[in-house]
């Protein structure tokens, strides 16, 4: 019977160190190897220089390293890119770089496809297959600040969780992830630079706040009108919007982190003045800002961007009562980039 070899990357240091140990080796060892796999981003036991021959072949004959591949990579006309990340098991998930003057922004996945069935979103028609692995979020990140450096002559600056997937919904190995990426072992990045959008798990919200999380919170509102929420997003029939604010209000108070809204204006959907009023109010339970964004088109009749002058009004209104609130214009439309769209079209 073949044994199955286990995903190195799966194992913690400490784990790592005690296998050498049980291994007739010094713990170090697993220091040095450990290195290898998340500083170095090593794809092979054999790229492992300062590890002797006969190690490597212990390695080998025990683990596993489940890299992910770039596949394919599209540039759009405005400097955006998005990879398509072949995993170990052959699925695909998408991730996007997002240069501006100032930073270079990775998009990454949570997951391969999405649970949740929000109507406007491309990734919530495909099915959810399964929960991506800490190395596998990691591998993301680490091919988009390689890209940044090449094309943009330097490193990441930011993180956003806002490509396939609920990272609330694979925490554990978000926060794995998370972990690897700030510390000093792997990218050193401050958590400050991090962004998990979620569309709004209140228990979830909650339990982030009580792990004292240092990274920023972005919630896909769209709507702070409990009916028409639970139409374009029929799962949050579960999470009442009283609810989704109680836990904000928990997460405010322990982590004192303000949140950021998201929030898409759709003609005949939200382009009211009550839904307007609506989201003010709701803004001011918890220190916020909100960020309207640009909707991108996925072949559905029934959401179409609303007018400039609905736009204009959130705006307006919102700033009138003190709430920052910005237009984020889309990026790498034109190459199915853009928040969304990520719905691996090419595989
Ligand atoms: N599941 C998480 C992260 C993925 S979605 C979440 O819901 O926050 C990232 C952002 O893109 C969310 O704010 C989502 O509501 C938004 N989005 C989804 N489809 C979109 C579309 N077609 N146009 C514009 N934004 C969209």
């Amino acid at each position: 019977m073949m044994i199955e070899k286990k995903d190195i990357r799966a194992i913690s240091k400490e784990a790592l160190r005690d296998f050498f140990v049980a291994n007739g080796d010094k713990a170090f060892r697993g220091n040095q190897v450990y290195e290898w796999l998340w500083s170095k981003g090593a794809h092979s036991f054999d790229d492992m220089t300062n590890v002797s021959k006969e190690t490597r072949a212990m390695l080998e004959a025990h683990f596993v390293i489940n890299h992910v591949k770039v596949d394919t990579m599209q540039r759009s006309a405005d400097g955006t890119v998005k990879n398509s990340v072949r995993l170990h098991d052959g699925l695909v998930v998408e991730s996007v770089l997002i240069p501006t003057n100032t930073r270079t922004t990775a998009c990454v996945s949570s997951q391969v496809g999405c649970s949740l069935n929000c109507n406007f979103c491309a990734t919530a028609r495909l099915k959810r297959m399964r929960n991506l692995e800490p190395g596998e979020i990691y591998d993301q990140v680490l091919a988009i600040d390689s890209e940044s450096r090449l094309y943009h002559n330097r490193p990441l600056s930011n993180i956003v969780f806002m490509g396939m997937g609920e990272p609330l919904m694979n925490y554990n190995n978000v926060i794995k992830a998370i972990d690897r990426i700030t510390s000093d072992e792997g990218l050193g990045m401050s958590p400050k630079r991090i962004t998990v959008s979620t569309s709004g798990i209140p228990k979830m919200i909650m339990k982030m706040a009580d792990d004292g999380v240092k990274f920023k919170l972005a919630v896909s509102l769209h709507s702070a009108i409990e009916n028409v929420r639970n139409q374009i997003m029929p799962f949050s029939t579960n999470f009442p919007l009283t609810e989704l604010r109680e836990s904000l209000e928990y997460w405010y108070q322990k982590t004192k982190s303000k949140v950021t809204y998201e929030y898409v204006v759709w003609g005949g959907i939200n382009d009211t003045k009550e839904a307007v009023d609506a989201l003010v109010k709701f803004c001011k339970y918890v220190p916020c800002k909100v960020n309207i964004i640009e909707y991108n088109p996925i072949d559905d009749g029934m959401f179409q961007q609303a007018s400039d002058a609905a736009i204009d009004l959130y705006i307006k209104e919102l700033t009138k009562h003190n709430i920052v609130a910005k237009v984020r214009k889309s990026r790498g439309k034109d190459i199915d980039a853009a928040c969304g769209q990520l719905a691996n079209k090419e595989s």
